[in-house]
């Protein structure tokens, strides 16, 4: 059976400490879906349909890694998908509260799915999505920190 690993998170935007943990999921599982989690209360700073296609942009030479979007509970979408493994990073003791318990409550609703952490790199441990929203907000450069170029944000 093949060993799919779902990559669910909001990408808002995809960052270099997320291609990581993308590469190091290829080495390990038959297929990784990074999977974009929408939802309609909560506005994105960057569009889903650019984030899709630059995604699919950077992964095209990647068979192995593929990229969907999702509402609603990610335990269903593992099933829709056939991913038995949930794959997500772990930054620092702050991360680990918040995705242990996203874990276990995922566990419960789904029992047998696995949820697999990796340890980010050193070199990605200060890389956040938020942050990175921050400074491209007031205009810094965040070109260090993404693996593809963020639009500009009309005023
Ligand atoms: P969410 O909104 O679900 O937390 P994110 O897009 O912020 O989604 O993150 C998705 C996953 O990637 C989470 O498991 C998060 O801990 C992990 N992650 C985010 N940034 C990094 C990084 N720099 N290194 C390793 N893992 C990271």
């Amino acid at each position: 059976m093949k060993r799919i690993a779902l990559f669910p998170g909001s990408f808002d935007p995809f960052t270099n400490g997320h291609l990581d943990i993308v590469r190091r999921g290829v080495g390990l599982f038959d297929e990784v879906i990074i999977a974009i989690g929408t939802n309609s209360s909560k506005q994105r700073q960057f569009p889903l349909a650019w984030l899709t296609a630059q995604l699919d942009a950077l992964f095209a030479d990647e068979p192995r890694v593929s990229v969907r979007s999702y509402q609603g509970l990610t335990t269903e979408f593992t099933r829709e998908t056939g991913a038995s493994y949930l794959l997500r990073g772990l930054r620092n003791t702050l991360d680990f509260e918040y995705e242990n318990a996203i874990a276990q409550a995922n566990r419960q609703l789904s029992p047998g799915l696995e949820t697999v952490f990796l340890v980010t790199s050193p070199t990605q441990a200060a890389v956040s999505s938020t942050i990175i929203r921050e400074i491209h907000r007031f205009g810094g450069d965040v070109s260090q920190f993404v693996p593809f170029t963020l639009p500009a944000l009309s005023a």
